[in-house]
């Protein structure tokens, strides 16, 4: 074990996908589709004397997310000014949330590999409104206002995260539960939701945390763990080498898998933080707040929780089901079409799973692949049934369902490839089998067991592997029982 402990606080940006602004009716488009500058208004420019309205619409998203984050929602939030020029900021001040954000003291709880969990609580959620988009050029730098003005909501943890994967298992589990509320794709390529870390060491003989650094503009969960790697080890060398840890801004420079310092901080950031003039305080009555909390969906922790009491899945598999909504809806009409839950989930989770990555398509695009939900469970209760046996379903089926598009019993039926279980039929071909393979089966009995498989091969392979395996592991052995004795 290392002396050193991580600790690390996750700030994390999620766009609020409301049709309008935060602030105007200006509409909200995709930054990275749209042509730049074309979803602009008199706010979102910035002009004087313009005056902003709050949008309901993504203050409820907004409530919504804090609900599910289990935060409470006080009676009053407040916007305020945070003034600092850049050109992405054409007002000169941000409209965002101060000492008085929308919602605070939630957590979330976190699966980890050793199949414990662990409770990372949220600090606070605010609203804001995100700023332009720069693009650096050869010769200057391009700015887009499309992003300006759309509806932000920024999540802030306690530094209860102490290694890359526990920051990767909340960062997972965040993304999941906006996605299950429907209020944010979790499009991190698109710049929709943003993860920053800010991370920093503790000594095992420390009483208080140390200086932090902050890891901003990483495009990826995977790649905010490599960068939280990395500048964990950086912190300790620095420290193990005497030096001491600055106070900086971090970039992730993915070509080069490393860290680059955008700026080092002097001192606190000093944005005059004030209470927005031109916006009352947002009154949230009791009333609101439990009409959204009865509308909420189902959310991850607690389908996980009914996939194990009601279904009598292991907790593992349940997590693996329910980290995306769209599986676990897949998952559900299996089982509602009469398939054993731990039979869908076994061949969900690693044969449907390996087709997939195989084709890299995402477990939350599981709705646009070949293979319906109703077509899959048409397979698996072929298998239920004993129409046709596992490997068969496995190796033939299956690939053949991926690619034609055809349902499993035609498959089956155009390709003969029905289970047999006629102990007649089965009989015989052992027969075949013990008498092609003697020198084998003498092996076996002289205490060889090893042999044992690889005759049930050969049987297996002399029936085109349709052979129902119970059946003839059982005639199998009942003869070589039979020839030991003769
Ligand atoms: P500020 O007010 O300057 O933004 P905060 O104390 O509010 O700073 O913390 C911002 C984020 O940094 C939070 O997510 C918090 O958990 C995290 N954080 C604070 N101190 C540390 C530290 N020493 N190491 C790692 N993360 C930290
Ligand atoms: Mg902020």
């Amino acid at each position: 074990m290392s002396e050193w402990k991580t600790v690390i606080g996750l700030e994390v940006h999620a766009e609020m996908e409301t049709e309008s602004k935060m602030f105007s009716s200006c509409p909200v488009v995709d930054s990275v589709e749209a042509e730049p500058n074309t979803a602009v208004d008199a706010l979102s420019l910035g002009m004087p004397g313009t005056l902003p309205v709050i949008n309901m619409q993504a203050m409820e998203y907004g409530i919504m997310v804090g609900l599910a984050l289990n935060c409470e929602i006080p009676p009053v939030n407040q916007f305020a000014r945070k003034n600092y020029f850049y050109p992405d900021l054409p007002k000169g001040y941000q409209i965002s949330q101060y000492d008085r954000p929308l919602a605070i003291n939630g957590y979330i709880n976190i699966e980890l590999e050793d199949g414990t969990s662990k409770r990372i609580r949220v600090r606070r959620a605010h609203m804001e409104e995100d700023t332009g988009k720069l693009s650096h050029i050869a010769g200057g730098s391009l700015v887009d206002y499309n992003r300006a003005g759309v509806p932000l909501l920024e999540i802030v943890s306690e530094p209860d995260i102490h290694s890359a994967a526990e920051a990767e298992a909340y960062a997972r589990k965040l993304r999941s539960i906006l996605r299950y509320l429907g209020v944010n794709s979790g499009d991190m390529s698109k710049g929709v939701l943003r993860y920053e870390a800010n991370v920093s060491v503790m000594h095992e003989r420390d009483k208080e945390l140390r200086e932090r650094t902050e890891i901003k503009n990483l495009n990826s969960i995977r790649n905010m763990v490599k960068a939280i790697d990395y500048e964990v080890k950086r912190q300790i060398k620095l420290y193990r080498d005497g030096d001491a840890v600055k106070p900086a801004t971090l970039g992730w420079d993915e070509a080069g898998g490393r860290i680059t310092v955008q700026r080092y901080k002097e001192r606190a950031d000093e944005y005059r933080y004030f209470p927005e003039p031109d916006l009352p305080a947002v009154e949230v009555s009791r009333e609101m707040v439990a009409d959204i909390a009865a509308g909420l969906p189902a959310l991850p922790d607690e389908l996980q929780k009914q996939f194990v009491g009601d279904l009598g899945l292991s907790n593992y598999d349940a997590g693996v089901l329910t980290a995306e909504r769209a599986v676990a809806e897949y998952f559900e009409a299996i089982v509602d079409a009469g398939v054993e839950p731990k039979l869908a989930a076994n061949w969900l989770i690693t044969d449907l799973f390996r087709l997939m990555n195989a084709e890299e398509i995402e477990r939350e695009a599981i709705d646009r692949i070949p293979i319906a939900a109703e077509a899959f469970a048409g397979l698996l209760s072929l298998v239920q049934q004993g129409t046709i046996n596992q490997n068969t379903a496995r190796k033939k089926v299956l690939p053949a369902m991926w690619s034609t598009g055809a349902s499993a019993r035609a498959i089956v039926e155009e390709q003969g490839l029905a289970q047999v279980s006629d102990p007649a039929v089965i009989e015989a071909a052992v027969d075949k089998a013990l008498a092609d393979n003697r020198d084998m089966a003498l092996r076996y009995l002289a205490g060889n067991e090893k042999v044992l498989n690889a005759l049930f091969g050969k049987i297996m392979g002399q029936m085109r592997g349709k052979g129902d395996p119970a059946v003839l592991r059982r005639v199998l052995l009942q003869k070589l029982e039979r020839m030991k004795q003769d």
